[in-house]
Parts: C-alpha cells; sequence; structure tokens
C-alpha cells in the first residue's frame, strides 16, 4: 500500500557543488526538504479518496480493514499501515563528480555515496516520526527517470564525461555498468548500500550463457544469500527464430537485432532484458533512449570460462 514516490535528482546536486562536499550537503537538505514537501502532497490527495472510490480494497477488506462508506480513508493509511517513498538515482554519476569515474575502490568514496542513502534513511525515520506514515527510502530502478533526467541535466549542463555524456543515469547505488568487476567484487561494493533503502532494491550480475558451468551461478548465489537481499541474474537468453540463434542480440540505433543474420523482425524475435528491476521485451515494448544506452553500455561480471566450482 503505497502512496506514491518522488526522487531525488543526486547528480545534478553533485553537479551544481562544483566539487565542494559541503555545497553538496547544503543543496541536498533543501531538495529532501522539497522532496519531503512533495509526499507530504501525495498523502493529502491519497487521503482525498473515498471508500466507495475502490470498494475491494477500502470496504471488503483488501487492506486489510473494512470501512464504512463514510469513513476516512485515512484509516488504512495512518499509524504507519502504508508507504510513501523517498526515491534517489545515480550514486555513481555523484561519486564521479566528486572522485573520478573509477572511485568504487575508493574508500573514502564509498563512504561519501553511503552516507547520502543514510541521510535520506534518516530524513524519513524523522518524517514518520512527525507525521505518522511509513517514510521509507526506494533505491529507483528509474525506468524512464534514468533517461528524463541525464537528458535534462544534459540541457542544462552539456556533455560531462561519465555524468551527463553517457546519456543515461545509474540505476541508484549500482557499480557503473560499463566495468567488469566480478559478481564478488560487484556485490561487495553494493552491499552496504540497502540498508538504508528498506523502500526497495535490487542488485544484478550480468552472465553469458552458462549452460556449461552452472556450478558458477551457484558458487555466486550461495555466496550472496549472506551478502544481499534480493539479487537478480541476467543471462543471455535471446533467441532468433529465422536463424535460431542463441545468447545476447546487438543492441544497435535502432534497437536490438540478431548478431548473426541482423533479424529485428518483433515476431521472429525474443529478446529478453533486465530494464530495471524487472524484466521486458524491448522489441515488444520499446525503451526509452537512456535505457537503451545503459543496456548497450552493460558489460558482463563473468565470462564463460572465469570460474570453476571451487
Ligand atoms: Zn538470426
Amino acid at each position: 500500500m503505497n502512496l506514491g514516490v518522488v526522487t531525488i535528482n543526486l547528480p545534478r546536486i553533485a553537479i551544481e557543488a562544483q566539487g565542494q562536499t559541503d555545497v553538496f550537503w547544503e543543496i541536498l537538505e533543501d531538495r529532501v526538504q522539497l522532496t519531503k514537501k512533495a509526499l507530504l502532497t501525495r498523502i493529502k490527495r491519497c487521503k482525498e479518496a473515498r471508500p466507495e472510490n475502490a470498494p475491494i480494497l477500502y470496504e471488503n477488506g483488501g487492506f486489510g480493514q473494512r470501512l464504512k462508506t463514510t469513513d476516512s480513508v485515512d484509516e488504512l493509511f495512518k499509524n504507519s499501515r502504508a508507504t510513501v517513498s523517498l526515491g534517489y538515482i545515480g550514486l555513481y554519476e555523484v561519486g564521479t563528480a566528486f572522485f573520478g569515474p573509477q572511485w568504487e575502490n575508493n574508500p573514502q568514496a564509498h563512504d561519501f555515496t553511503v552516507q547520502i542513502v543514510k541521510y535520506l534513511h534518516d530524513a524519513c525515520l524523522q518524517w514518520e516520526k512527525e507525521y505518522g506514515y511509513h517514510f521509507s527510502v526506494y533505491s529507483t530502478p528509474a525506468e524512464s527517470l534514468t533517461d528524463t533526467f541525464c537528458e535534462a541535466d544534459l540541457q542544462r549542463f552539456g556533455r560531462i564525461p561519465d555524468i551527463t555524456a553517457k546519456e543515461y543515469y545509474t540505476n541508484s547505488f549500482h557499480y557503473d555498468v560499463r566495468k567488469n568487476p566480478t559478481p564478488f567484487e560487484k556485490l561487495t561494493f553494493e552491499e552496504d548500500y540497502p540498508q538504508y533503502a528498506a523502500g526497495g532494491f535490487i542488485h544484478y550480475c550480468e552472465y553469458p550463457n552458462l549452460k556449461q558451468n552452472p556450478a558458477a551461478l551457484e558458487a555466486v548465489w550461495n555466496w550472496a544469500y549472506d551478502h544481499v537481499g534480493y539479487l537478480g541474474t541476467n543471462a543471455s537468453i535471446d533467441h532468433c527464430y529465422e536463424c535460431g540463434f542463441d545468447g545476447d542480440f546487438k543492441p544497435t540505433a535502432k534497437g536490438f537485432e540478431c548478431p548473426q543474420c541482423q533479424n529485428r523482425n518483433p515476431e521472429t524475435c525474443d529478446v529478453v532484458k533486465r530494464t530495471c528491476g524487472y524484466l521486458g521485451n524491448p522489441m515488444i515494448r520499446p525503451m526509452i533512449h537512456g535505457r537503451h544506452q545503459e543496456i548497450a553500455a552493460r558489460v558482463k561480471n563473468l565470462r564463460a570460462g572465469d570460474l570453476n566450482a571451487d
């Protein structure tokens, strides 16, 4: 039962701060206050609903309690029953603005970005006490915001290498998709963030076809079980019904195509990509530009011969 989400464009704040972290924190506080205002507006708007607007949810127990037609829907929202989410995007770009594009192994940069998510988390805890709704930090997968925010900043600030020039912003706390850390390195880098983002998050690793080496996947999963709360496995499962190709379709300017016969007919292509948190078929439902760029930039976290079971 979520009343809405408002997402903060963290890379923009980092660009505006021009390398000064104290300025970054000042602007962040300002945006956090603005977001709070927006979320409170969402809550107010949702409370205008009447039980009869959605009888299954409000009157017949869908939300766990039956209201009378004259009751306020707020009965089902208050006392932290409903969530309302503060989203964020682009920690990679923030780290890049202050520490350069290779900051993932820099403990100071890592700590700085973890502190940002914690800051949002602490704000949410405070608001929950104050207003009685479950404010939560959401590691926005940003299906289209990855494009919308980046495009807006590209217009405003121009092409900044590794930030706006890529034409997409990186999801939440994810490792730069253009690099190829091993799954263990990637998850070790990412695992410190979700404790402050109970409103939702996902980790995932990119794999080639591992039919020959399923033990490699199992090794990652066994390790991940004790480290992360939600792990996606992205494998090459695209298939061409024209020539029989199995593997990864090639991202091109016009969408995905079979690397063997250049087929791009949606009727005879089966292409499955992890759009953000969810799996999607970009041939049937084309992606927004920035998401396509981001997927095209993804590098595998494992090569077929990389990992033995031990
Ligand atoms: Zn083909």
